[in-house]
């Protein structure tokens, strides 16, 4: 049976965790402590020697787990080891569980007859279930040991694998990696055998990412444990699906030129980032400093939970920038948030900071500072420049956390006149929160064109040169100046000359961009003549301009969660009225799909006062499940929606249809709402069309029931994807999982069509399977009548369907149901793009 040991500065402490733990199990338990110290004037204490002799009396080949108070209990246990036979040492196991619920559990599992991993596993998991009691996510992070126990018992299974991925494991392969070889017992290792690094920990963001792993390198990765083969498969999948990425797409839309060309007298020379020009006043934006004070604390255990806390509210905060994000760059991009929590989660940076606080006795912010600028130095020092520039990540995070802990608000960027933004540098969490209406230009002294910050620039339209000299940084708020983000050059108070030549570029820029979105304001039409809507799905004012100069027919989707998001309260009738009236009015008579609130999942909303933590968001309260049951909050936004369609092109959409009862619900309450507004005497169209979303596979099952109920379907790939494959989207461990391109995937859209047509309804797709360049001959071939994308796509979308013929691509089609896997459809796909 599996020994334990429990190791404590006070004896009393030990013996009560003793006692607790034996009333779980019946007769003898191996159970020893080694507690306090023999010096009766400060009994608090730990002993090497001691914890030697608790191990050796419960010692045996089935292996000893001994869990530590804090601090030197550590490092007694640690020496302890040195002190045994190596052949005994193999057999003991240090754990990171937490001492009193991590006791109980290992001693049940022991009392069991479980094996010494299953032990480990249930003592680190022990405190699961308080946190699920308490509805917190997960109070503990690990702290002692990023490594997996020495699994020595078990053979080390190895794998050589080679990268092929553009970009090599930069932070999402990285992310990925770590997060899939988390899932694991055993303890994975890799190193980089092209660059002949050490070996470093599998299950460390910053540790994986600074193999500097590019395209083309070979890694070594070990497992060792009981699932080493389970887990080497799964680490060889991701590489065999390229991580999940998709190079074809990756460049961005337009190129961008890395060259810093020799400048003429007036010129500031910087990195061309993101195109187009830019002439404007200067707004300086400057995050308030942070300044940190290393000083000594007495009660490190505090600061070590004040440090914990920080990073709690910091991931949480990342969580809404990631809500925030997907809504305004898309999912895809908005994954690097992902890394970002990733980076605070892991255990190499957390034990760094654990050591400094308890060993050191320093302050949570001197700690946490030291070990982030160790980590961001590593990065720095890299060969690779694309690696290098992850170090923003690291920055940016880092600056949060600290932010948390001094207090500081965050520094605010809303611009009230159009202005050119000057900068050090601007962190990822600031470039997402850009209006382009508003900052029309970005200049900094730090920064390069892969920088998160220049790709959300990019994916925002708005120009930037980065890396430019730190005399901007003086520049007065209000000084003129221009930018060419397509020569990384900028000028301050232009001379007219400049200014003339500028203003013709930007002129010419525009008229070529004009002329680009031309065409896409042309239908798009398949070569044999068929006519496909082409529509945007919107979250903003800002984004329906940018949809329209696109070329979009319309709006297929309104996610109006904007409006409910990064507020107190929820709006008004009269707040909502009005915004919906502006969107209709910018879309002068083009139809305006207005999704009904979809908040749960991925978008929680506080002020909401839900009340309790739902173990499975994307599976609970969300969308219309809520609305139902908040009727008058449901009927404020359906009064404001219906008040707008007096005089616009109008339809409603509602979210997370999973019963034909919940439309019938739903319908029955906007039946009240128009009876009121009739009451009231107050316009509304009559003859509004009401639509679901189909984004549930019960919805798909039911899709000739459904479509009995309503006016048309647009299915929601993004949903439908993660409910069809069981993987929720925003796990990046089931990432490869969640691939809309997936035959299962396919086999329910055409479900969808199929019974839409039958009832004589039409159907549109909205999920970000639409934007994908490679999806136009499928999604054309299965019939959809409709596409919905992101603005920025909706040239290419067009362009694309242009190319083909509903022949070919229902043939294509075809194939794609009958392939066995998301990647034989891409690879299809692939040979059947026309050039
Ligand atoms: C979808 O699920 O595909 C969709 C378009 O809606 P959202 O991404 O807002 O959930
Ligand atoms: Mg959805």
């Amino acid at each position: 049976m599996v020994g334990i040991v429990i190791v404590s500065h006070s004896k009393q402490l030990a013996l009560g965790v003793r006692e607790l733990a034996k009333q779980m199990v019946q007769g003898d338990f191996p159970i020893a402590v080694a507690a306090g110290i023999e010096d009766s004037d400060n009994p608090l204490g730990t002993d090497p020697i001691q914890v030697y002799e608790a191990i050796a009396s419960v010692f045996s080949d089935d292996g000893v787990l001994v869990l530590m108070d804090l601090g030197s209990a550590l490092m007694s246990a640690e020496m302890a080891l040195e002190f045994l036979p190596e052949a005994q040492r193999e057999h003991v196991y240090l754990c990171e569980a937490p001492l009193v619920e991590g006791a109980i559990a290992a001693v049940v599992a022991a009392a069991a007859g479980r094996n010494i991993q299953q032990v480990i596993a249930e003592a680190r998991g022990a405190l699961t279930v308080k946190a699920t009691q308490l509805g917190v996510d997960s109070p503990h992070l690990s702290v002692v040991s990023s490594d997996r126990p020495n699994n020595t018992e078990y053979p080390t299974q190895e794998l050589r694998l080679t990268v092929s991925n553009r970009l090599g494991l930069h932070a999402r392969p990285a992310a990925l990696f770590v997060a899939t070889a988390a899932r694991f017992q055993s303890q994975i290792k890799v190193r980089n055998l092209t660059k002949n690094t050490a070996v470093v920990g599998g299950d460390s963001i910053n540790q994986v990412a600074i193999l500097g792993v590019r395209q083309g390198h070979e890694l070594e990765i070990t497992a060792t444990g009981d699932d080493a083969d389970q887990a080497l498969a799964a680490l060889q999948a991701l590489f065999a699906t390229n991580f999940g990425e998709d190079d074809s797409t990756f460049e961005p839309a337009q190129t961008v030129n890395h060259e810093v060309i020799s400048a003429t007298p007036g010129e500031l020379l910087g990195i061309a980032a993101s195109p187009g020009v830019a002439i404007a006043p200067v707004v300086h934006y400057q995050p308030s400093a942070i300044t940190i004070t290393e000083y000594h604390v007495d009660d490190p255990e505090a600061e070590w939970q004040r440090l914990q806390a920080a990073i709690h509210t910091a991931c949480q905060e990342i969580q809404a920038v990631f809500s925030q994000a997907s809504i305004q760059i898309g999912d895809a991009e908005a994954a690097i948030f992902d890394a970002h929590l990733l980076v605070l989660k892991d255990p190499v940076l957390l034990e760094a900071a654990y050591q400094r606080i308890l060993e050191h006795h320093l302050n949570a912010e001197a700690a946490w500072q030291a070990v982030v600028d160790e980590v961001a130095t590593s990065y720095r020092t890299l060969e690779d420049s694309y690696l290098q520039e992850r170090v923003d990540d690291v920055v940016d995070v880092g600056q949060r956390v600290l932010r948390l802990l001094v207090g500081n608000a965050p520094a605010s960027l809303h611009l009230l006149e159009p202005a050119i933004l000057v900068a050090t540098d601007l962190a990822p969490s600031d470039a997402i929160g850009l209006d382009p209406t508003m900052v029309l230009g970005i200049c900094t002294t730090v920064g390069s064109a892969t920088s998160h910050s220049a790709i959300i620039a990019r994916t925002l339209g708005i120009p930037a040169v980065l890396g430019v000299g730190g005399e901007v940084l003086h520049l007065e708020d209000g000084t003129l100046m221009a930018l060419d983000g397509e020569t990384g050059k900028a000028w301050v108070e232009p001379e007219p000359d400049i200014l003339d030549v500028l203003a013709a570029k930007r002129e010419a820029w525009q008229t070529a961009q004009r002329e680009a979105k031309a065409k896409a304001h042309q239908p798009a039409v398949t070569r044999d003549g068929q006519q496909i809507n082409v529509f945007a799905n919107v979250g903003s004012i800002n984004d329906v301009q940018v949809a329209i100069a696109s070329g979009a027919e319309g709006v297929g989707l309104l996610r109006t969660e904007f409006l409910y998001l990064g507020r107190t309260i929820a709006p008004t009738e009269d707040e909502q009225f009005a915004v919906y009236q502006a969107i209709a009015q910018v879309l002068n008579h083009r139809p305006l799909i207005i999704r009904t609130l979809d908040v749960g999942g991925d978008k929680p909303l506080p002020y909401l006062n839900i009340g309790f933590t739902e173990a499975n968001p994307f599976l609970g309260w969300r969308g219309i499940r809520f609305c139902l049951d908040h009727p008058e909050f449901f009927k404020t936004q359906l009064r404001a929606i219906l008040r707008a369609s007096a005089e616009h092109n109008l339809k409603i959409m509602l979210p997370m249809i999973a019963t034909v009862m919940e439309v019938r619900a739903a319908k029955i309450i906007l039946g009240e709402v128009q009876d009121e507004l009739r009451q009231a005497e107050i316009i509304f169209d009559e003859n509004l069309q009401v639509g679901i979303m189909v984004e549930v596979p019960s919805a798909v099952a039911i899709a000739d029931q459904l479509a009995a109920e309503v006016d048309f379907f647009s299915i929601g790939t993004n949903d439908l994807t993660q409910y069809v494959m069981a993987g929720d989207r925003t796990n990046l461990r089931v990432a490869t999982l969640v691939d809309a391109l997936h035959p299962a995937v396919l086999r329910m859209i055409r479900q969808t069509v199929q019974a839409a047509h039958t009832a004589g309804i039409w159907v549109g797709l909205c999920g970000e399977l639409a934007a994908h360049p490679l999806a136009a001959p499928i999604l054309l071939g299965l019939g959809l009548d409709e596409l919905s994308v992101n603005p920025q796509s909706i040239p290419i979308l067009k362009q694309a369907i242009a190319r083909l013929s509903v022949t070919e691509a229902e043939a294509i089609a075809t194939l794609a149901l009958q392939q066995d896997s998301a990647n034989h459809v891409r690879a299809l796909l692939q040979q059947s793009t026309v050039p």
